[in-house]
């Protein structure tokens, strides 16, 4: 990477892919930005880029089969706390200003650092799974719904990285030429009966399994709500998009709260890329 004023530096990552992109022109480079955080450098690069190309966009694939279920965050973000715990103690038995405290709080900046890349690496697995196989996602509101259907998974990773998921999936999907659909967040996805559509009264979050007191179907309560989800979607996508030629490039995904232009090394926002419109392929 060469910088004006700075020169030539060595990354760490993997420039291939980018260097051929930018070679054969189908890319552009629009600004970088040099950020320092947990005695790490970063550079993050703003890139206008060609449509993924037909073959790395996907097929359609609806099998009805759960295809995904994450229950418990990966080992080594479980194991990060007792860190914490340590080098945060070791902080504070430091005398104040002097340069064992400074080295102690630039261990645990590091150690902060690498937790958070952990969980920014679970997630893109998470979204990469999801969006190469589906052509159409239906994500809940996280605020209110999201957060009681997947209680499990948004207990481990916490609804901060919730939203990092998301807008994972949001412009991963929007590479691809797949489409995003927020659900409403009042829609009852977790009370509804995904086979007769009845509405039960109450549904704690202890209760593993959904039952439905109209027609007896039992059923896992989040896949009962993800079947709901995709009821939902199939229903909403068909009423907006009339032309079944367009249907392939339509995008409906939101765009997150105060987003402007994203300059974050892992992350585009969907106007970044400019694939946007509902155009025949
Ligand atoms: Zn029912």
């Amino acid at each position: 990477m060469t910088l004006p004023g700075i020169g030539a530096i060595k990354v760490h990552d993997d420039t291939r892919g980018l260097r051929r992109l930018l070679a054969t022109g189908r890319a552009r480079v629009l600004f970088a930005t040099v950020t320092r955080r947990g005695g790490r450098w970063r550079i993050s690069l703003n890139v206008e880029a060609a449509d993924l190309h037909p073959a790395a966009q996907h097929m359609r694939r609806n099998d009805g089969e759960e295809s995904l279920r994450v229950v418990t965050a990966p080992r080594a973000l479980r194991t990060a706390q007792p860190v914490t715990r340590r080098l945060g103690k070791a902080v504070s038995r430091k005398v104040e200003g002097s340069a064992r405290r400074r080295a102690a709080v630039r261990r645990l900046a590091r150690h902060h650092e690498r937790v958070r890349a952990r969980r920014h690496h679970f997630l893109h697995q998470v979204s990469n799974a999801l969006v190469k196989t589906h052509d159409r996602l239906v994500i809940e509101d996280l605020n209110i719904t999201g957060m009681l259907a997947n209680h499990r998974l948004a207990a481990a990773i916490s609804d901060a990285a919730w939203g990092q998921l998301a807008r994972q999936i949001t412009y991963k999907q929007t590479w691809r030429g797949g489409t995003v659909l927020i659900a409403d967040r009042w829609l009852p996805s977790s009370k509804t009966c995904s086979a007769c559509g009845h509405l039960v009264a109450a549904l704690t979050l202890a209760d593993r399994d959904f039952v439905c007191d109209g027609c007896g179907h039992q059923i896992d309560r989040d896949l009962n709500a993800a079947v709901n989800l995709a009821t939902w979607g199939e229903n909403h996508y068909l009423s907006q998009v009339p032309d079944p030629e367009a249907r392939g490039r339509a995008t409906n995904a939101h765009r997150p709260e105060g987003s402007g232009r994203r300059t974050r090394a892992d992350e585009t926002s969907r106007d970044d890329v400019g694939t946007l419109t509902a155009t025949a392929p």
